[in-house]
């Protein structure tokens, strides 16, 4: 297929090659003009716009950091609903609110194009390793239609239901994320502040009761898990501002059916004061640095790098 693809950031730049890899054909935009090089050295085609990256092509895919990009790539009058033919499916990977997409679906659809939400699970890893969990909300003849090319991105293409329900179950996912990572942060911290090694800590937790992925996979204590961002100074992978977005998108949907996430509203007030104190852009199991006293540092510079 020749897919237009548009945002090549941490998440969109791997998924893309994925796409080139399986044998697909791609048109590619970004804002970011060394992103856009990543992916024409490996064979994609680089737009001027996303009205060009949306021309002649069979589908097209966005990846953006929220809703406000998302909207200013489909409507801007070099946008893709400028380029795009009638027919051609749009799928949106990026985690935005689901009234957003519910909008977004009815100004394609008034163009005569259909519009899946189909955000994702795994991280950058998953992205790199094409395992990603894509959670598709649209019509079932709309997730039929994409599924052929989400798949060679992802190993798992769930079919959550009608429009922005994929969005429902990632909010509510990263709603459990932000949590637990904040309760691993503080197990792990508070063990180390009282003599445990960490690494005995880590393995114990991960086959007791306490074990899941912010302990067993990304654990927040640097040296635990290897391969983990906190062994590299917190660096690429999902950023703590994204995260922060995340949880407001959560708390904005709980407020609009009058739903309660106590734990969700604290969390987001851990992700609000590491961002406040300039570590926005480490990977959100630096949240861990709120807890360890030798991070603390005078003047509650916590976080900040
Ligand atoms: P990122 O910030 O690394 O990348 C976003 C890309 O979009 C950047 O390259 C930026 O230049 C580009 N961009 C921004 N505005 C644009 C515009 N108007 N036109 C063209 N390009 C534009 O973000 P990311 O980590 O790749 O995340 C993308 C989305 O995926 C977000 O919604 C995020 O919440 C979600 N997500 C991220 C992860 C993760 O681990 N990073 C995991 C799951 C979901």
């Amino acid at each position: 297929m020749k897919i237009g693809f548009i945002g090549l950031g941490n998440m969109g730049a791997p998924m893309a090659l994925n796409l080139l890899k399986a044998g697909h054909a791609l048109n590619v935009f970004d804002l970011s003009v060394q992103a856009v090089r990543t992916l024409v050295d490996a064979g994609a085609q680089a737009a001027r716009s996303p009205q060009a990256a949306a021309s002649e092509v069979e589908c097209v895919i966005t990846m953006l950091p929220a809703a406000a990009h998302v909207r200013s790539v489909l409507v801007a009058d070099d946008g893709v609903l400028a380029g795009i033919a009638p027919g051609v499916p749009i799928i949106d990977s990026s985690t935005i609110d689901p009234a957003s997409v519910k909008a977004f679906a009815e100004l394609a659809m008034a163009h005569g194009n259909s519009f899946v939400d189909a955000p994702v699970s795994g991280g950058t890893g998953g992205a790199a390793a094409g395992t990603l969990t894509f959670m598709v909300g649209g019509s079932v003849d709309a997730y039929e239609q994409v599924k052929p090319v989400l798949s060679a991105m992802g190993k798992n293409i769930v079919h959550c239901g009608g429009t922005g329900t994929g969005q429902v179950a990632k909010i509510c996912n990263n709603l459990v994320l932000g949590i637990s990572m904040a309760g691993v942060a503080e197990a792990m911290s508070l063990g180390e502040a009282l003599g445990i090694d960490p690494k005995v800590l880590g393995s114990i937790i991960n086959t007791s009761t306490g074990r899941c992925w912010s302990s067993d996979t990304y654990n927040p204590m640097p040296g635990v898990i290897e391969t983990a961002p906190s062994s590299r100074g917190y660096t690429g992978g999902f950023g703590t501002d994204l995260m922060l977005k995340d949880l407001g998108l959560a708390t904005d949907a709980a407020r609009s059916v009058r739903q309660p996430v106590y734990l969700g509203a604290l969390a987001q007030q851990l992700y609000q004061t590491m961002s406040t104190n300039g570590a926005g852009r480490l990977d959100f199991s630096a949240v861990i640095k709120l807890y360890r006293s030798r991070e603390r540092g005078a003047g509650g510079e916590a976080g900040a790098q």
